[in-house]
């Protein structure tokens, strides 16, 4: 169910709106400081997408702001849907992947390495970063707290997903890709 999601070109095109949106609400928001924001952003070349979007512009930049007002030029990076923080691959690919139930077997390696390019180590290393990095985070300490009920630390990021209500997997995933974009926002160096 969530594997069809990997190659389902309507995801990815979703996941560019909703993008889109919160660059826009950044944006009319202003910066701290008052002044205005405008668009200064970062070039980005993502792993994962299928294969009919890789020469498609929406994933190429990643939206950010910067205050035009001299002397302040903050940059304000608005949460996203499609990129999470600094990894290599889409946020989407991240969290499907690391969701498969029954963990990286050869076989479905294979079919992963077809789909999306990732290795048997960077699944792991995704596994690893749910279970360890993530639940360290600050935002998960407090956001644990939102979910009705207490999740199973060991099963993220599966847990998570199904801990959303939603007729379908793209439902659940554009839920939760929402609910951990406040880690989306670390600054755009990559790291895999
Ligand atoms: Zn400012």
């Amino acid at each position: 169910m969530y594997q069809n999601l990997l190659s389902d070109s309507r995801l990815y095109k979703l996941l560019f709106e909703i993008d889109q949106d919160l660059a826009a609400e950044a944006k009319a928001k202003g910066c701290h400081c008052g002044g205005r924001l405008d668009s200064a952003r970062y070039r980005r070349k993502p792993r994962g997408l299928p294969t009919e979007l890789e020469d498609q512009d929406d994933y190429k930049k990643r939206h950010s702001l910067c205050c035009a007002k001299e002397g302040c030029r903050c940059r304000t990076t608005p949460p996203s849907l499609r990129f999470l923080g600094r990894k290599v691959y889409v946020g989407a690919v991240v969290v499907l992947v690391a969701a498969l139930r029954h963990g990286p077997t050869p076989v479905r390696i294979a079919k992963l390495r077809k789909f999306v390019g990732v290795s048997v180590r960077t699944v792991n290393r995704w596994r690893q970063w749910w279970r360890l990095i993530f639940v360290g985070t600050p935002f998960w300490k407090a956001a644990r707290g939102l979910l009705r009920v207490p999740l199973d630390e060991q099963s993220l990021p599966l847990a998570l997903l199904e801990a959303f209500p939603g007729h379908d997997a793209q439902s659940r995933l554009v839920c939760l890709l929402r609910f951990i974009s406040p880690l989306s926002t670390s600054p755009p160096r990559q790291e895999s």
